[in-house]
């Protein structure tokens, strides 16, 4: 995927990383993009989750926030547009027109 925008690669590239970036998520179902902040990077996730389940005491902090995107929030690029080329491979091109363009296709 060629990213939109200088902002949108510098996020992308940060990904999974503290702090503020952009994510694809895609775990098989629609794919999309989130802007997230972390306040550790995603693979001590699990980590940290063990670590607020054995101390009862400890605040529940919020370590993690994310926030789906349409729009890449530099440039105003259509994000659709990426998410429609990776499920054009998966799924076709009526299944791609009818979900992310709206157009009225029979299958
Ligand atoms: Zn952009």
């Amino acid at each position: 995927m060629k990213p939109c925008c200088n902002g949108m690669q510098s996020m992308l590239a940060r990904s999974g990383s503290d702090g503020f970036s952009v994510r694809l998520k895609d775990d098989g179902g629609d794919p999309f993009f989130v802007i997230e902040f972390r306040s550790y990077p995603i693979e001590k996730q699990d980590y940290y989750r063990d670590c607020f389940k054995k101390n009862s005491e400890m605040p529940r902090l919020i370590t993690a926030g994310e926030e789906p995107i349409r729009f890449c929030p530099w440039c105003g690029h259509d994000l659709r547009v990426e998410m429609a080329e990776i499920q054009l491979g998966r799924k076709g091109l009526f299944w791609v027109l009818k979900k992310y363009f709206g157009f009225p296709v029979s299958e």
